[in-house]
């Protein structure tokens, strides 16, 4: 006697929602929240916990907010350098 039960194929797929954790844009305005100023500076961050070292992400800001940007990155150690934005495209990376 082989009671097997056939159970039906309700296997949902693993559909993967897309991340919200886009890569953000790089526009050039300020990063702050709500604020749209032309970005002067660039602050360059990595946290160790989910980038990789040699990882950096950039945070756009103004005059107005380059101290508190860049304060609440160096208060966790995320702020690695801070340069001055010119517009231009300078992603280029450093290796070595
Ligand atoms: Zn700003």
């Amino acid at each position: 006697m082989s009671g097997q039960e056939q159970l039906p194929g309700d296997h949902h797929d693993r559909f993967q929602e897309i991340s919200a954790m886009s890569e953000q844009v790089l526009a050039s305005v300020c990063s702050a929240k709500g604020c749209g100023a032309s970005a002067r500076w660039a602050l360059l961050w990595n946290n160790p916990k989910i980038h990789t070292p040699d990882r950096r992400k950039t945070w756009l800001a103004c005059d107005q907010h380059k101290q508190s940007l860049s304060d609440f990155l160096g208060a966790r150690s995320f702020l690695r350098e801070v340069e001055p934005f010119t517009g231009e495209n300078n992603s280029d990376e450093h290796h070595g």
